[in-house]
């Protein structure tokens, strides 16, 4: 009998949805036992209600094909099928953010893509190499809503694990960033299905994603904060300007980033080597989804590339190019990740593997 840990898929129908379908199909740790979406898709067995619409390079795996989606509204359906809800509805905040805290009360774990949550005081927004201790606030956060066994933790926007990650690496090293500018060029998938419309985006970037500027500013200071006994608390203390764009490329963020140190600066040699050699928890408690590797650094000119390098160690790495001293700051880069895989239900996939070994999934 399988030992695996019964997952449930909300919005498993779209574009994250559906990578989450074709990841944990692999999974050792979690089965998919539950998947909902809109009353549109409800009592449609899987296969039907993704018909014409099917995303992935690979099938359907034919137990979830076989599964009849529910209405995600419906969560009293999710009782007895699993334990663990990964949400990746689209819907409106207030909507998205009534429903998650409905499953956590109900004693889901539940993993987000929404940003609904992301400005909670007590749901940690994670990336599981920079800020594992976040789940440090799960136990504060249970007792604040009064859940034995539910909880929320969220994953943070798609684009900024390109410069996080990068990021975190250095202060693992003493050395602190005060400055970033960012410009990003994000792909077609990163909308959703359907997504821009072909007239508006063949041949043309889009210099203007709503909502998206204020995440790649805001969200990092979260996930750099500190854990007090209720709550996380920014850090206030680095400095971020973003440009978002959208561009024609299906998958992959691309971040062109130039960055200032407070203090101390490493050489550009130093730099590539700390980047290179990073390695943290997921790696050394041999996560499942963990890269060996979290961040490539290429040194052709013209890398990182999407079409060539989002899928680097199966979209799970941060691929970074053109490396190089700034004329403005002190250096600048070119980052890249998978949107869908590391930005989404591959980083939520492996935060759920973390929450796993910490103890938080019963
Ligand atoms: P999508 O392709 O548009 O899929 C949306 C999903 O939400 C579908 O399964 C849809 O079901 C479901 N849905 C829509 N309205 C609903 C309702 N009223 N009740 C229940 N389910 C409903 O969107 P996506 O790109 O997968 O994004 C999903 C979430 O992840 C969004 O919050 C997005 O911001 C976030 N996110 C996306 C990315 C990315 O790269 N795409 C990355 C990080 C985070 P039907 O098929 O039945 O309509």
């Amino acid at each position: 009998m399988s030992q695996r840990i019964s997952v449930g898929v909300i919005g498993a129908t779209g574009m994250v949805g559906q990578n989450y379908i074709r990841l944990l199909n692999n999974n050792p740790w979690f089965e998919v036992a539950y998947v909902a979406a809109s009353p549109r898709s409800a009592g449609k067995h899987y296969q039907e209600a993704v018909a014409g619409r099917w995303h992935m390079a690979t099938d359907i795996p034919p137990v979830v094909g076989n599964l009849v989606v529910e209405d995600a509204s419906n969560v009293g359906s999710a009782l007895g099928k699993c334990s663990v809800i990964f949400s990746a509805v689209d819907m409106e905040k207030e909507a998205v953010r009534k429903l998650e805290m409905e499953y956590a009360s109900k004693g889901f774990a539940v993993i987000s893509n929404n940003s609904a949550h992301r400005q909670t005081e007590d749901v940690p927004i994670l990336i599981p190499e920079v800020n594992f201790d976040h789940c440090d606030i799960i136990p504060a956060q249970q007792k604040h809503y009064g859940w034995s066994k539910g909880l929320i933790v969220v994953k943070p926007n798609c684009s900024i694990q390109s410069y996080m990650i990068p990021i975190h690496a250095l202060m693992q090293k003493r050395y602190k960033v005060a400055k970033m500018i960012v410009t990003t060029l994000q792909g077609l998938s990163g909308a959703g299905y359907p997504g821009p419309s072909s007239l508006d985006i063949v041949d043309n970037i889009i210099p203007y994603i709503g909502g998206e500027e204020e995440k790649s500013e805001n969200e990092p200071r979260k996930v750099l904060g500190k854990v007090t006994e209720d709550r996380i608390v920014p850090d206030e203390s680095i400095a971020i300007a973003a440009h978002c764009t959208r561009v024609p490329v299906m998958d992959g963020h691309s971040a062109c980033v130039s960055i200032e140190f407070a203090g101390a600066k490493p050489s550009l040699d130093e730099l590539k080597a700390i980047w290179r050699s990073y390695r943290s928890v997921p790696q050394e408690l041999g996560l499942p989804s963990a890269p060996r590797q979290p961040i490539i650094v290429r040194e052709e000119i013209d890398r990182p590339q999407p079409r060539k390098d989002r899928d680097a160690e199966n979209g799970m790495a941060v691929v970074l190019g053109r490396v190089r001293p700034c004329k403005v700051f002190d250096y600048r880069f070119v980052g890249l990740s998978h949107n869908t895989v590391r930005g989404a239900a591959g980083g939520a996939i492996l935060m759920a593997e973390l929450l796993k070994v910490k103890g938080y999934l019963g």
